[in-house]
C-alpha cells in the first residue's frame, strides 16, 4: 500500500527550532569542530563524557536545573538537579577509586533501572574507567560472556542479581570487587568478603571528586550489540562520542535545556545510554526514567503525569501499544508531547499511521547501530515524513547506499548501507576482535551490514539485514516489506519473515505470524493473509508458508530474531541466545 507523506508545519510552529528546513544546506555547512565551542572540555585540559553531561552545567550556572526524575516500581518519585546529581556521582567515583579502580579499568553495571545505575555509570566515566552496562534480565552465562570478554575488574549490582554473578564467578578471575547497592531494598543482604556495600561506602565518601582528565580518544563505554544476527560484539566508544550524542540529540530529537524527555530504552542497550543519558544530559535536558517494564496503561499514564515533551521509543513497543487497542489511549492526554521518535528495527508504516491517528503523534523513525554510537539517519521534526522511510542522513556524516564496487547507487536501487568513517561517536574497535572491526571497513566506507535504497529526495528506505534478504526464484525480497504488509491486516499483531530453502525457487518466503486477541489461527486466515500480501506486494513476495505462533523471539532490546526463526525452521543449532527475551 502506498502511504501518504505526512506534511509538517513550518518549523516556527515548533517549540524548539532547528536549522534543518534547508537540509542540504545544513549538511553542507556543518562541521563537527564547531561543537568544541559548547563541549569545551575540562578547564585546564582533558575531555570527559561525564563532565560534559553534568559538571559543565554546574560550572556554567545550570546546576539548579532538574536533571533526572525517577519513578520507582512502587510509584515513588524522586528528582535530582544537576548539582545534586554531581554530588551523587562524585561520592560513587570516590568509592570506586577507594576500591582500587584505576584509569582504563572496565567496570560493569548489572542493575535494574535504579538511580545508582545512572550515577554509577557516570561515576565510572568520571573516574577514567570504561563502563560496561548489562541488562538486568541477563542470566549468568550472558553476564559471564561479557564480563570475561572485557576482563572487567569490578561489577556494580544488587542483592537480587548478585547470585547470577556468583554462579559464574569461578570463570571470572579478573573480577576483584563486587559493589552492591541496596538503597531501595530491604537492607537484609549479608555481605560476603570481597563485596562492598555502596550505601555504607558512600556514607563516608566526599562529595568532591576531581574528574579524571581523560583525552578525547580514550575508551569510555563498551556496549555489546543486540545479538540479532549472531554473537554479540563489544563495540567500544571513546569520550569524544559526546559530540555525536549532543549534536544528534538536538537535531534529531529536538532536545534542549529543560526539555522533559522520556527514552524508554534500558541502558543495557546502547539507546539507553547514548539517548537515555549522554544525548539529553549534554543538552541539559530533564531525563525521566520509569523503573518498571512495559505496560500500555502505565506508559500512557507516565506521559500524561510527567507532561513528557519528547518521547523516544522502539517499534516493538509501538506494536505492543497497537495491540493493546484504541480505547485505552482515549483516556489519556498526550498534548504535551511535541516530538516522538523510534529506533531499533524497521518501523512499519502502519505503525506511523496508527500513531498519528490514535495518539495524535507522528513517530519519527531513525537509524543507527551500536557501532555508530549515534543516530545517522533521521526523520527530523522540521521535515515531511514518508512512512516506512528511516529519513535522511544527519549533517556531519555521509551515509550512502552503494553497489558492490562501493559506488553510490542510483535513486531507488538497492545496495549496502554504508557510512563514511570519521564521525566522533564511531566505535573504535570490537573488544578483542580488532580483525573483525577492520573487516567492516572497505572501499573507504564503514559497512553497516544493512541493505537499503535511497529515493530522489535523499530519504533512505530499509530493506533488511544483508543475511536476511530472501532470494526467491531470482527476486530479492526484504523481510521488512512482507512483515509490514502483513501487519496492515487487522488480525496481525506481529510478523517475522524468513527465507526457507526450496529446491525449485532457492528460497520461499515464510512468515511467522502472531495474532491479535479474538482472531483464530485457521487455514482460511492463512489463505487470506497470503492473498492480502500478494495484492499489496509483487506476486513473488507473498508468503507461501505461514505459521501462527504466540509470540516472536526477540532480543532484550526488542528486535525480532529472524535468525532464530530460521534456525528452528531448519533444525539448526540456535547459536548465541544470551540476549533472547524470555
Ligand atoms: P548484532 O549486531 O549483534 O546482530 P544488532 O545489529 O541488532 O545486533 P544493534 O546495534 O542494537 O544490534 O542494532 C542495530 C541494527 O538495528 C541496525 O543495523 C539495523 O539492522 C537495525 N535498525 C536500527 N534502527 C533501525 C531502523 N530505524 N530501521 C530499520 N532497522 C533498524
Ligand atoms: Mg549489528
Amino acid at each position: 500500500m502506498a502511504y501518504e507523506t505526512i506534511h509538517k508545519p513550518k518549523f516556527n510552529d515548533l517549540p524548539f527550532r532547528t536549522l534543518l528546513e534547508d537540509w542540504r544546506g545544513a549538511r553542507a555547512s556543518f562541521q563537527w569542530e564547531q561543537l568544541a565551542t559548547v563541549l569545551k572540555g575540562i578547564p585546564g585540559g582533558g575531555f570527559n563524557l561525564s563532565y560534559e553531561c553534568v559538571d559543565r552545567h554546574c560550572a556554567e550556572g545550570r546546576g539548579g536545573l532538574p536533571a533526572f526524575t525517577w519513578e520507582g516500581r512502587d510509584g515513588s518519585i524522586k528528582t535530582w538537579t544537576f548539582e545534586a546529581m554531581r554530588s551523587e556521582i562524585n561520592k560513587i567515583a570516590n568509592v570506586l577509586v577507594q576500591c582500587g579502580a584505576r584509569r582504563g579499568d572496565r567496570i560493569f553495571l548489572f542493575l535494574d533501572r535504579v538511580p545508582e545505575l545512572y550515577f554509577g555509570l557516570l561515576a565510572t566515566l568520571k573516574a577514567g574507567c570504561v563502563a560496561g552496562p548489562l541488562f538486568s534480565a541477563f542470566g549468568p552465562e550472558a553476564v559471564r560472556d561479557r564480563v570475561q570478554d572485557a576482563g572487567a575488574k569490578m561489577i556494580m549490582t544488587s542483592p537480587a542479581l548478585v547470585g547470577r554473578v556468583y554462579e559464574v564467578m569461578r570463570e571470572l578471575p579478573k573480577l576483584e570487587t563486587i559493589i552492591i547497592t541496596d538503597r531501595f531494598g530491604s537492607g537484609g543482604h549479608r555481605y560476603l568478603p570481597g563485596e562492598v556495600s555502596l550505601e555504607c561506602a558512600v556514607a563516608g565518601a566526599s562529595d568532591q571528586f576531581e574528574c579524571v582528565r581523560t583525552h578525547q580518544e580514550e575508551f569510555a563505554i563498551m556496549h555489546y550489540t543486540s545479538g540479532t544476527t549472531g554473537k554479540p560484539k563489544g563495540a567500544a566508544h571513546v569520550h569524544m562520542a559526546a559530540f555525536g550524542h549532543y549534536h544528534t540529540a538536538r537535531i534529531c530529537l529536538e532536545l534542549r535545556e529543560g526539555a522533559r524527555y522520556w527514552c524508554t530504552a534500558d541502558p543495557g542497550w546502547v539507546t539507553g545510554t547514548s539517548y537515555g543519558m549522554f544525548g539529553p544530559w549534554t543538552n541539559a535536558a530533564h531525563v525521566f526514567v520509569m523503573e518498571a517494564g512495559f505496560d500500555a496503561e502505565r506508559w500512557y499514564a507516565f506521559i500524561e503525569k510527567h507532561k513528557i515533551d519528547i518521547w523516544y521509543t522502539a517499534p516493538t513497543a509501538i506494536r505492543m501499544l497497537m495491540k493493546s487497542g484504541e480505547d485505552l489511549p482515549k483516556r489519556f492526554n498526550f498534548k504535551s508531547v511535541f516530538h516522538a521518535a523510534s529506533v531499533g528495527e524497521p518501523l512499519n508504516p502502519e505503525a506511523v499511521v496508527w500513531g498519528k491517528r490514535v495518539l495524535g503523534l507522528v513517530f519519527h523513525d531513525n537509524w543507527w547501530q551500536t557501532e555508530t554510537g549515534c543516530i545517522q539517519v533521521a526523520n527530523y521534526a522540521t521535515q515531511d515524513v514518508k512512512p516506512g522511510s528511516m529519513g535522511r542522513p544527519i549533517p556531519g556524516t555521509e551515509v550512502e547506499v552503494v553497489n558492490p564496487d562501493g559506488e553510490p547507487c542510483a535513486a531507488g536501487v538497492e545496495g549496502d548501507l554504508v557510512v563514511k568513517p570519521g564521525w566522533p561517536s564511531m566505535f573504535r574497535t570490537y573488544w578483542r576482535r580488532h580483525e573483525l572491526y577492520k573487516s567492516r571497513f572497505k572501499k573507504g566506507w564503514y559497512y553497516s551490514g544493512d541493505r537499503a535504497k535511497k529515493d530522489a529526495d535523499g530519504y533512505i528506505w530499509f530493506i533488511g539485514r544483508d543475511d536476511d534478504v530472501i532470494n526467491t526464484a531470482g527476486h530479492l525480497v526484504g523481510p521488512f516489506e512482507v512483515e509490514s504488509a502483513l501487519i496492515e491486516h487487522p488480525a496481525v499483531a506481529e510478523a517475522g519473515v524468513i527465507g526457507k530453502p526450496d529446491p525449485e525457487r532457492m528460497e520461499v518466503v515464510k512468515a511467522f505470524v502472531s495474532l491479535k486477541k479474538g482472531y483464530a489461527p485457521t487455514e482460511d486466515l492463512k489463505r487470506e493473509l497470503a492473498e492480502f500480501v500478494k495484492k499489496r506486494l509483487a506476486a513473488h513476495a507473498y508468503p507461501r508458508d505461514i505459521e501462527f505462533i504466540d509470540g516472536l523471539p526477540k532480543t532484550r532490546s526488542g528486535k525480532i530474531m529472524r535468525r532464530l526463526l530460521k534456525a528452528k525452521e531448519l533444525g539448526l543449532p540456535l547459536g548465541d541466545t544470551s540476549t533472547l527475551e524470555e
